[in-house]
């Protein structure tokens, strides 16, 4: 099937208490790896690049590659941009065929991110794509967005409420304690604050900083309401691990396939263990 929006997936699974897991992609070779777990998996999946990917590859070439994977797959996949501040590069990917995009303009005052965010919803519904927007402040480093860990801020349940119904975004990410990159402790998740916000907001809460979070954390978030986790750091992690060990065992090795098909493998098994943590597995199968 072609690639499809999230906001039906998503809304499922929070009306089912799971989480469809987003991952970060970077290559071709990543990008088929995280299918075939899906396909294994029986699960749906999300497809995301980042704005810096966006750059690096270019919307064109991500969405082709992602629409054959959807066309040939038997799970639904979409394709969403994480992240993104620039409105003439999101919309540059909504032309490319991207079914879900990211408008982060939670920098900004909550006036100023309603206004952006709206504008972005407006003419994102009309093309049948799903709009996630964040408020509070994810702390962290994610390409180009860097966010000083004292300067995180927190989402306000009320504001969450009055953001999500002045926007009309589909997937809200409220900033809940979780940080972008590998955490150096435990993340002080504030697992209150989801439920509230959950209890005033009817749409899929969305995760951020999904690396590294101890197992029982991941579920009581999932749990609690959110219906989408985001994982970059981790999978990059495990693809360049595994292509490390190749060059360690064989330092001439001057044959891409002979890295990438490992690295490839060990991504599939690091989704599949993601997918079963969040509870999507056999998910695609209604
Ligand atoms: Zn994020």
């Amino acid at each position: 099937m072609p690639l499809v929006s999230s906001t039906s997936m998503l809304r499922q699974a929070r009306r089912h208490g799971y989480a469809v897991v987003a991952f970060n992609v970077h290559t071709l070779e990543m990008l088929q790896g995280v299918v075939e777990a899906a396909e294994e998996a029986e699960a749906p999946i999300i497809l995301q690049s980042t704005v810096g990917t966006v750059k690096h590859l270019g919307a064109d070439y991500i969405a082709a590659a992602a629409g054959v994977a959807a066309n040939r797959a038997s799970v639904p996949i979409a394709l969403h941009l994480d992240h993104c501040s620039d409105f003439e590069l999101i919309v540059q990917c909504i032309r490319a065929g991207y079914t879900s995009v990211m408008i982060d303009a939670s920098h900004h005052p909550f006036e100023d991110n309603v206004r952006q965010t709206a504008k972005v919803a407006e003419i994102a519904k009309a093309a049948g794509v799903n709009v996630e927007a964040e408020l509070g402040k994810v702390g962290g480093v994610e390409d180009e967005i860097v966010v000083a860990e004292h300067e995180a801020l927190m989402a306000d349940p009320d504001d969450c409420a009055r953001f999500v119904e002045r926007t009309g975004v589909d997937t809200l990410a409220p900033a809940i304690g979780t940080a972008h990159g590998i955490y150096k402790g435990e993340p002080k998740i504030d697992f209150d604050r989801i439920e509230r916000i959950a209890a005033k907001v009817d749409v899929p809460l969305v995760l951020h900083g999904g690396s590294g979070i101890p197992e029982a954390q991941v579920r009581r978030c999932v749990s609690l309401g959110m219906a989408k986790m985001n994982v970059a750091t981790e999978l990059r992690i495990v693809f360049s691990d595994a292509i490390k060990a190749v060059f360690a065992a064989n330092p001439e090795e001057n044959d891409p396939r002979k890295y990438m098909i490992p690295a490839k493998r060990a991504l599939r098994e690091a989704a599949i263990e993601k997918m079963r943590l969040c509870g999507c597995i056999g998910r695609a199968r209604h």
